[in-house]
This record gives C-alpha cells, sequence and structure tokens, in this order.
C-alpha cells in the first residue's frame, strides 16, 4: 500500500503531457491525411456527392476505431508488462528484503550518493514505501498513475476524428469543381501546422518535419485523385 498523497515530480508529469499531446497530433495527421485520400479519390470518380458522403464517413468510423483498437491492444500489453514487474518486485521484496535493501541502496549510490547517505536513504524509502521506492527507481513506474488502455483508444479516436472532420467538410461543403481543390489546399495548409506543432514538441528541425508531412499527404491525395479519376472514367 502507497500513502495517497504523493506529488509527481514535475518533469515526469511534463513528459507525460508531451506525449498525450504528441500521441494526440500524430492522430490528427492519421484523420487528415486518410479521410482526405479517400474523399478525394471518389471525389475523382463521380462528382455525385453522395458516394463521397457515404465512402468519407465511412473511412472516418472505420479510421477511428481502427485507431482506438490499436491503442487500446497496445496500451494494454504494455500494462501487462508493468503489471508482471510489480508482481515480481513484490515477490522479491517478500522474499528477499535484505538484497532489496541493498540493491536500493546501490542504485542511490550509482546516483552519486555516499554509501552513507545512499543505505539511510534507502532505509527510510522501504520504511515508508518499499515496494513504490523499488518501482520509481528501477523500472520508473508510478503504480497509482498507469496509462489506462480505455482513455488512450479514446482520446486517440478523438484526435483522428478531429482531423478527419477536415476533409470531411472541405469535400462536402464547397460547389462540385471547388472539391478537390479546397481539400489540397485544406488538407496542406493543417498537415504545415501539425507538422510546426510536433516539430516544436520534439525538438527537432521545423522546416524537416512540415516538409515531409506536407510531401506526404500531398502525394497521399494525388495518387488516390489519379486513381478515382482513372477508375471513374473506365469503370463508368
Ligand atoms: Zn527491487
Amino acid at each position: 500500500m502507497s500513502t495517497t498523497f504523493h506529488t509527481e515530480p514535475q518533469g515526469a508529469g511534463l513528459g507525460q503531457r508531451l506525449n498525450w499531446l504528441r500521441a494526440g497530433v500524430l492522430g490528427a495527421n492519421d484523420g487528415i491525411v486518410s479521410v482526405a485520400a479517400v474523399a478525394v479519390g471518389v471525389a475523382g470518380a463521380t462528382t455525385d456527392l453522395g458516394p463521397i458522403i457515404t465512402a468519407s464517413s465511412a473511412a472516418l468510423v472505420g479510421g477511428a476505431i481502427s485507431m482506438a483498437l490499436g491503442e487500446y491492444v497496445s496500451v494494454s500489453s504494455q500494462r501487462d508488462t508493468e503489471r508482471a514487474l510489480i508482481e515480481k518486485e513484490k515477490r522479491e521484496l517478500a522474499e528477499m528484503p535484505e538484497q532489496e535493501l541493498a540493491e536500493l541502496a546501490e542504485l542511490y549510490r550509482e546516483k552519486g550518493l555516499s554509501e552513507e547517505t545512499a543505505l539511510k536513504v534507502a532505509e527510510e524509502l522501504t520504511a515508508h514505501d518499499a515496494l513504490g521506492a523499488h518501482l520509481d527507481i528501477e523500472l520508473g513506474i508510478d503504480p497509482d498513475d498507469l496509462t489506462s488502455p480505455w482513455q488512450a483508444a479514446l482520446s486517440s479516436a478523438i484526435a483522428f476524428t478531429l482531423g478527419a472532420l477536415l476533409p470531411f467538410l472541405a469535400i462536402v461543403l464547397p460547389p462540385a469543381e471547388w472539391r478537390v481543390p479546397t481539400t489540397f489546399v485544406a488538407v496542406l495548409i493543417a498537415l504545415a501546422l501539425t507538422g510546426t506543432i510536433s516539430a516544436r514538441l520534439g525538438g527537432a528541425g521545423k522546416r524537416r518535419a512540415v516538409t515531409r508531412l506536407v510531401v506526404g499527404g500531398a502525394l497521399a491525395l494525388a495518387v488516390t485523385w489519379a486513381l478515382g479519376l482513372l477508375l471513374g472514367t473506365s469503370v463508368a
């Protein structure tokens, strides 16, 4: 059992928030590109609004569910691993408390504390919350703060949907001859924006991140649009 009032170190909290933000931006990019590619492909084949709306909505819903599923599976297996590690640590603490105390002291010595201080720190932490102390320094796990698979699934589905709404509206709202150009422009501007955000989050070079995304997005749209044109004239 650990006490309920533990204050999270600010670095870890910030890192986690950045991870969420990064995952959100990636999900939004996915929604933007995949739904735009479907929308532009169908718009290349037909000027009928019906099939365009049907295909784009299906791409939006299917994509959001697929994102949620992928995230659920990956976070679940991560949690299984963390649970197994927590159980193992609990067992070791119960079966060989002496070695575990020595191990904890050693880890603090490696961090730069003197032998005496490291032992004192290890003893005090063990008396306070032995499991929490071991999980923290050995594995970087906070057992009270594990990511929920449902939460991760829901947030990536929301991020995908928010991204997907942009090409959906861009293809549905304008008059027929403006659908594809509007979608191209809206998507490329949106990708430049998300590219800038993720570059800022990752501390990477902004221009390269933006170029990769915009070129990749333009390529996806050009290919599916050409495919739509081709199939539209050959099939119809
Ligand atoms: Zn341990």
